[in-house]
């Protein structure tokens, strides 16, 4: 494109490979790549300092991997209009590539100050969809087949093949800030390894073997972190595209003589799956990660925006530091804030604790969860708080019972063992709630709410907004069971 420059603005997206707004750049006459660390990511509630120091690394292996292409990346620090403004004084580009987001409310305040800024600066802003996550759905119906067909698509071309392109004269790859620069403490734990390549590794490892037990390794805390992929952090951080992951997993299991991993890896290639269709919640109903989804059970806990009462901050803090004095729920709390990551079925036992045991609204105990979980994406993570907390009005109510999760997964008690090293001592509190009254009175709560017309009117309307579908049939009615297969049915599961 004769007289054309590009900005190539890197979000959650830190990648070479299968990068279409890069792909695109290229066919201007000029580019350049950037990042930019906003102060209001850094003031969010779901910001942690180990998402920024991952962010950081990340972006420090990309800025190579591009500088190997001469392809600078600056670095700024700001509010994204503000950096657009000042960015365009030393560097007239004429268009911005970017993709696609669903982030929490405050990303998409951004997005309209930057599409009016581009407007008024007569910049051709063009966003790129990098998941399954469909813009201004009308239906639900035919999701599936969409996302088959994307994730089918051919990978964006590399940029190593890209021809023409030139860098922005005189702009050069900006040195990285410190979390200290950016006014944020040291971290406590070594991260995982960040970057394109540990993205890769990760894959590759799991693809390779030891994805082979996966289906029944993912269940226990003491299996599920080798068993598991661990590819979250980098979906999350975009080290890796969905596409990629997607098109391995299915070359493998078209390839491998290996009947077992070949079997394992059909249910890991499902749950790629259910990443796009729970974001995809969120981006058609933002309010979900404020709100209840089902608004006949507003008014039932404090802190739901209705209900008049304050939230317990003591259940919550206990809760929070891991000292409930349910042996379980206490050592993944421990497991999660000293890692980062906990496998999916603690992570339910935990949300169904705070919200059935200890009768607490999502909100505050997912803010919380946000900043522990490395892997913190919005459209997943606001869909299952509130699919555990029995508020989505579409789900089973799956309330968990801590003692049978430590039967049934830990047997010889040494995860508990380990997390919680003061167990049998004077140190370790007693319960915070007697289990039988306080799992009782939530169930008599929400199941006579459930019972309501307006209950069920509203949740026909929910599960056609939200719903999964079998391809080619009409949605379910709520009450009716679903297949095990489906990811709204997999409270079923567990
Ligand atoms: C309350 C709660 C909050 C959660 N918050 C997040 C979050 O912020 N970010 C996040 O990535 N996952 C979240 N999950 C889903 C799930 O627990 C994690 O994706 C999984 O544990 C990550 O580990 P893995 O990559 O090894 O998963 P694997 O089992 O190897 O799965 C591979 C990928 O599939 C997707 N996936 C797996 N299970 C689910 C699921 N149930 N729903 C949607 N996608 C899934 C993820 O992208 C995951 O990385 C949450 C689950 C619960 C119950």
């Amino acid at each position: 494109m004769m007289g054309t420059a590009a900005l190539v603005w890197f979000k959650r997206d830190l990648r070479v490979r299968d990068h279409a707004p890069l792909a695109q750049a290229m066919r201007c006459d000029s580019a350049v790549g950037l990042v930019v660390i906003e102060p209001q990511w850094l003031a969010s509630p779901e910001c942690d300092p180990r998402h920024v120091g991952f962010l950081l690394e990340c972006v420090a292996e990309l800025q190579r991997s591009l500088a190997e292409r001469q392809f600078p990346l600056l670095v700024r620090i700001g509010s994204m209009p503000q950096v657009l403004h000042a960015l365009r004084c030393e560097f007239a580009f004429t268009h911005l590539f970017s993709h696609e987001e669903t982030g929490p409310a405050w990303t998409y305040a951004r997005d309209l100050a930057v599409a009016d800024w581009c407007r008024s600066q007569s910049v051709n802003w063009t966003e790129l969809p990098q998941t399954g996550v469909v813009r201004r759905l009308r239906s639900r119906s035919g999701w599936a087949g969409r996302w088959a067909q994307r994730m089918n698509d051919p990978e964006a071309p590399s940029i190593a093949t890209a021809c023409g392109v030139g860098a922005a004269a005189g702009l050069k790859s900006s040195a990285l800030p410190g979390l200290r620069e950016l006014g944020l403490p040291a971290l406590g734990a070594a991260l995982p390894p960040a970057g394109e390549r540990a993205a890769w590794a990760t894959l590759e490892s799991f693809l390779d073997g030891r994805g082979r037990d996966y289906r029944s390794a993912m269940s226990s805390p003491l299996s599920a972190t080798e068993g598991c992929s661990r590819l979250s952090a980098h979906l999350a951080f975009g080290t890796i595209s969905m596409r990629c992951v997607h098109q391995a997993t299915e070359a493998r299991i078209a390839t491998t003589p290996d009947r077992n991993l070949a079997y394992a890896l059909r249910g890991f290639a499902s749950r790629l799956r259910w990443h796009c269709h729970f974001i995809q919640k969120l981006e058609d109903e933002p309010d979900i990660e404020q709100r209840n989804m089902a608004r006949s059970v507003d008014g039932l806990r404090a802190g739901d925006g209705v209900h008049e009462g304050e939230i317990d901050t003591a259940r919550l803090q206990a809760w929070c530091e891991g000292r409930t004095g349910f042996p379980m729920v206490d050592a993944c709390m421990r497991q999660l804030r000293a890692t980062g990551w906990l496998n999916f079925r603690m992570r339910a036992m935990l949300v169904s604790f705070a919200a059935y045991h200890l009768w607490l609204h999502w909100r505050e105990p997912g803010l919380f969860l946000a900043r522990q979980f490395l892997d913190f994406e919005p459209g997943i993570h606001w869909s299952q708080m509130q699919m555990q907390s029995g508020t989505t009005g579409i789900n089973t109510l799956r309330i968990y019972s801590p003692a049978k999760q430590a039967l049934d997964q830990d047997p010889q008690g040494h995860y508990i063992r380990q997390w919680v090293l003061e167990i049998g001592t004077a140190s370790y509190p007693l319960p915070i709630v007697d289990e039988r009254a306080a799992v009782t009175a939530a169930k008599d709560q929400l199941y006579g709410l459930r019972r309501t017309h307006e209950a069920h009117a509203e949740a026909n309307a929910i599960q056609h907004k939200h719903g999964s579908r079998k391809s080619g049939l009409p949605p379910t009615t709520p009450r009716k069971r679903r297949s095990r297969a489906s990811p709204d049915g997999q409270g079923q599961l567990f």
